[in-house]
């Protein structure tokens, strides 16, 4: 699979870490939730299946974050 670095280009999926869930919403004052609902902040991800915004971080390349659209039944590639 070729991941589209926005610095480097096309390169194989063998140079990123994935990153998980790209725009995790998390509370603005995190000292008003419990710890259960915090647990769910930090632990808890959605696993669809179709387009899904994760982060990717290009390691063996220029070494930055960035976020991307993947189609996770098909691994097409959409941002
Ligand atoms: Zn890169």
């Amino acid at each position: 699979m070729l991941i589209p670095c926005p610095w480097c280009g096309d390169r194989e999926d063998a140079e990123f870490k994935y990153g998980g869930a790209a725009d995790v919403a998390y509370p603005k004052d995190p000292g008003s939730v419990d710890d259960q609902a915090w647990a769910g902040y930090l632990f808890f991800r959605p696993n669809p299946k179709g387009r899904f915004p994760e982060r990717w971080y290009h390691a063996a390349g220029c070494r930055r974050w960035f976020n991307l659209v993947r189609d996770t039944a098909t691994h097409e590639i959409v941002t």
